[in-house]
């Protein structure tokens, strides 16, 4: 009973701030395990406390605000984290109705609730949900937002519930003049509309997704789909997301495409909502004090928490650039363990008040190093970050450019080194199978490499010197070298790392120059004029071949007896419009030449599964990738079969 009294205590705190504040002090992560444990708590000792979190929506509205009683209550969502849960919601529905009915499903926004009353075609009043019965009079900020339509073709009294959110892209825009930047998307969306200047609701230009009506008079809606084709015909945005799904895996199959999509979007989501289609069924199912028992949110994997920063490393990478990197007290998040994160550079350390010592929130999105996106906590005796004086790992002078700190010594800074190497030897560059991080390492420190071109003098009795290497390696390494030799001029001009030019932009300059020497001599009006080159990358492409240093690092790979043929055209083929991920072991084709044979033949080959690949290959011994295939229903083909496509058309 205390445990319970101390989790309601704390909860109620949470969501005051969260709520009424809009400055919650944990993560939504964090306060839903608390909130998790009094469930549990009240279920095992069948009591609930009279001012429980479970059993109440929201908060008590801002007194600033006029209160505003909604016609039709407002509720919140039961959820669930784990196909179980959304199991025995699909069994509570189908028993309380009998049959397994139609549902739809659609994105979970995250953002703050709002309810628009619309009467004779007009935006007549915009509240928030508040606790569910009373919310704010937030008309005024409300008709800010560019995709609240303030009349309607409709011409009855109406309540379109929805929700209010800031896309990423205008959070982003915002932060970057911002003197103090916005933290998360959801908590800038509802301190915008729980201001009491419209203006700044103006400036931070949010967007309403409708996806229900509440009260109404003047017409009848037997189901989800004929209210969503009234909110769009009025009007408003619906989400992207809306399938109708008859069966439970068509229903997880969809949840799990939309889990994919997720980082993708330009707006937070943080689950899928699933709901009863028909009104009927709906009504005989009810509802609960806090939520209706048609509907359900299915949450995923949290992307945000809070930890302690610890400490700030400087890392000196390949481009000589001194990048900050926070050290973290381990937390946890979409399951993993969290002990690192980035800070983009000293201004934005600076910008965010981030210290030593501070609660700071980390997000994380895809399977990147998580970003620190602001402090949540700050004490008294947290240390300023301050900035390198030196290069951390040579001790040279360091400049300052922008945003950024560099290393001054171009050509005996270890880490600048191993990594040139590293990425020189990388799939998308000379593709040396084999190489590692730790080989150039190892290279560097006990073989004495300094440079690319040092690596075709390597012998079988060098190799022999270093730690873990044994004949099969000696030789597997030795090979790959070799075959390396073999490359396409994007591929080589990628793999000098050049400053300012990735992938795409060293593809474009094989594919305007044809061969080398050309580029060798290529001015820089020439190269500015290519797409997406302005004056920054045509200087250094051409400052990079001007330098004596580099001129020579070319001459010397050359006389290694590099061939470079010209770039691989993108064929007409079996693959054509195609994205195709390979996973899993090959056994005829080396990864690389797979990827070769599918570009020339019309395709694109991508790293990762997403809703936006259209075809997987699976090798042997395929694993999570196979497996999130099959759950977005992508087309599958093994080895035996692409080798068959392939020698149909060659
Ligand atoms: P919720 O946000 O988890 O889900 C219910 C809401 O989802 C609905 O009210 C509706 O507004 C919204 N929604 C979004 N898309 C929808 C769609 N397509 N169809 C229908 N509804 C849709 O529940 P809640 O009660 O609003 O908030 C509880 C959650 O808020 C907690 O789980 C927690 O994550 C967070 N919270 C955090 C803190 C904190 O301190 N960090 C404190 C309190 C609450």
């Amino acid at each position: 009973m205390d445990r319970m009294r101390e989790l309601v205590d704390l909860l109620n705190k949470y969501a005051y701030e969260y709520y009424v504040l809009d400055a919650p002090t944990v993560s939504d992560a964090e306060y839903d395990a608390l909130y998790d444990e009094l469930k549990a708590l009240e279920a095992e000792l069948f009591f609930v406390l009279p001012d429980s979190p479970t059993k109440r929506v929201g908060a008590a509205p801002l007194k600033e605000f006029k209160p505003y009683k909604h016609r039709e209550r407002l509720y919140s969502l039961d959820k669930a984290q784990s196909p179980e849960e959304l199991k025995a919601f699909f069994a509570r529905v189908e028993k309380a109705v009998g049959c397994f009915p139609d549902f739809t499903v659609e994105h979970k926004f995250d953002g703050l609730t709002l309810s628009l009353t619309y009467s004779d075609g007009r935006l007549i009043r915009g509240a928030t949900r508040g606790d569910g019965v009373t919310g704010e009079d937030v008309t005024e900020q409300i008709k800010t937002i560019r995709t609240v339509p303030l009349t309607i073709d409709f011409k009855g009294t109406v309540e379109v519930q929805g929700e209010g959110i800031m896309r990423f892209s205008a959070f982003n825009e915002y932060n970057r003049t911002a003197a103090v930047p916005l933290k998360n998307p959801r908590n800038a969306a509802a301190g915008a509309i729980r201001n009491l200047d419209p203006s700044e609701t103006a400036r931070r230009k949010l967007d309403f997704f409708a996806y229900n009506i509440g009260y109404h008079e003047g017409i009848r809606f037997d189901s989800q789909r004929a209210m969503r084709e009234f909110i769009v015909s009025n009007g408003f945005l619906y989400g992207r997301r809306f399938d109708a799904v008859s069966s439970e895996e068509d229903a997880e199959k969809v949840i799990g495409a939309i889990g994919e999509e997720r980082d993708s979007l330009d707006y937070l989501i943080d689950g899928a909502v699933i709901k009863v289609d028909s009104v009927a069924l709906r009504e005989e199912l009810g509802y609960t004090e806090k939520f209706p028992r048609w509907a359900l949110a299915y949450k995923y994997k949290a992307t945000e928490t809070t930890t302690i920063l610890k400490n700030v490393l400087w890392q000196v990478s390949r481009t000589s650039k001194i990048n900050p990197l926070a050290e973290l007290e381990s937390v946890e998040l979409g399951g993993a363990t969290i002990r690192r994160a980035t800070l983009n550079n000293y201004d934005d350390i600076l910008k965010k008040g981030v210290k030593i010592g501070s609660r700071v929130l980390i997000r994380r999105s895809n399977d990147v190093i998580p970003e620190i996106m602001g402090v949540y906590q700050s004490h008294d005796d947290d240390k300023e970050i301050l900035p390198p004086q030196v290069c951390p790992a040579c001790g040279y002078p360091v400049v300052r450019e922008g945003a950024f700190y560099y290393c001054t010594n171009k050509t005996g800074c270890a880490p600048q080194i191993v990594a040139m190497l590293d990425h020189f030897a990388d799939k998308q560059c000379m593709d040396i199978d084999g190489f590692s991080e730790k080989t150039a390492e190892q290279l560097y420190n006990e073989l004495g490499v300094r440079s690319p071109d040092m690596l075709y003098d390597l012998t079988e009795t060098d190799l022999q010197k270093l730690d873990g290497f044994k004949d099969k390696k000696i030789t597997n390494l030795l090979n790959s070298l070799a075959r390396s030799k073999h490359t396409t001029l994007d591929r080589f001009i990628f793999a000098l790392g050049i400053p300012n030019v990735g992938k795409k932009s060293a593809k474009q300059l094989a594919d305007h120059f044809k061969t080398l020497d050309a580029l060798r001599h290529g001015t820089r009006e020439e190269i500015s004029m290519l797409d997406d080159f302005g004056l920054i990358t045509a200087d250094s492409v051409a400052g990079y071949f001007e330098d004596a240093g580099n001129a020579a690092l070319v001459d010397a790979l050359l006389s290694k007896g590099i061939i470079i043929s010209e770039p691989e055209e993108a064929g007409e083929g079996p693959f054509s419009g195609k994205t195709v991920v390979l996973t899993g072991s090959l056994k005829r084709f080396k990864r690389s030449e797979a990827q070769k044979i599918i570009v020339s033949l019309g395709g694109n080959v991508a790293e990762s599964v997403s809703s936006r690949v259209n075809l997987v290959v699976a090798g042997s011994e395929a694993g999570s990738k196979l497996q999130k295939a099959e759950k977005l229903g992508i087309e599958i083909i093994d080895e035996e079969k692409f080798s068959e496509i392939v020698d149909n058309f060659v």
